[in-house]
């Protein structure tokens, strides 16, 4: 009976958030459907969770609720890409329902009530690791055997016009043969930076910068080369159709956010793609 339940539960956890904890081998990335923002939650074969971006203020709201609604009480990581309110909006709202072991972010501060929502509801969570990463550093996490995590901060402290987006960490998750690859907002001077550290190859790609055309855009996609790329875009502002085309061109199977949230699945040697209700 109790195992029962287990089965039910897990059944159930899996049809809320997408992703069951602790499916053998199965790593599972959800790209949420949030409008023009940012959020992505991986469950790890071990059932970790990792988010990356907070999507804005409402919509990480519901998030974080749907997300508890669930039986979700615990983030382990959370990665702030960069601070604006498509970004950050709603970092508080989790930092307040679940309870998050670490905070990865960028350098720098920013004048907006998300920035500093997300800052005090940090100072009220002493117990959280907070790391700031300065510029042109790496850190590599072994979140569990087999599955490395690799976050770079931006090489520049100044990017003039298009400054906040290019101090967007970046992250390369590895899980056995595959591989997927985060770029939060980077436009064409940090696209250059991510090419210029190599290894940018990858199965899935969050493509940058909800999918606008830079000048990069060609020469950081063909190098990417994914599979799979998913462009977080709205009906109001949707991706550009040069970067469609491109995606197209490289055969990659492209998702736009406007259509369907996507979940992702990895049991180490190939990913498959699950298109959202
Ligand atoms: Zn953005």
């Amino acid at each position: 009976m109790r195992r029962c339940w287990a089965v039910l539960l897990s059944a159930w956890l899996l049809a809320m958030t997408g992703c069951a904890p602790g499916i053998a081998q199965q790593l599972c990335v959800e790209f949420y459907d949030v409008g023009k923002a940012d959020a992505m939650l991986i469950t790890t074969p071990q059932g970790k969770r990792i988010l990356i971006d907070a999507a804005t203020d409402k919509e990480g709201e519901k998030l974080a609720q749907t997300l508890e609604d669930a039986g979700v009480t615990r983030v382990d990581i959370m990665i702030i890409t960069h601070f604006d309110k498509d970004h950050v909006g709603g970092a508080d709202h989790f930092l307040e329902q679940l309870d998050v072991g670490a905070v990865y972010m960028p350098v720098y501060e920013k004048d907006s009530k998300q920035y500093t929502q997300f800052v005090e509801a940090l100072e009220e969570r002493p117990q959280i690791a907070v790391e700031r990463m300065p510029r042109a550093t790496e850190q590599t996490l072994e979140v569990e055997p087999g599955l490395t995590l690799r976050i770079t901060s931006a090489h520049q402290a100044d990017y003039g016009e298009d400054e906040e987006n290019d101090f967007s960490l970046a992250v390369r998750m590895t899980y056995g043969q595959t591989s997927f690859f985060f770029t939060g907002d980077a436009e064409s001077a940090r696209q250059m930076e991510l090419l210029s550290e190599g290894d940018v190859a990858c199965d899935v790609l969050k493509v940058p910068y909800h999918g606008r055309y830079k000048e990069s855009s060609e020469a950081f996609l063909t190098a990417c080369s994914p599979k799979i790329a998913f462009i977080h875009d709205s009906e109001d502002d949707p991706a550009d159709e040069r970067v469609l085309a491109i995606l197209a061109e490289l055969s990659a199977e492209t998702y736009c956010a406007k259509d369907s949230g996507l979940r992702d699945v990895s049991d180490n040697q190939s990913v498959r793609a699950e298109q959202q209700p």
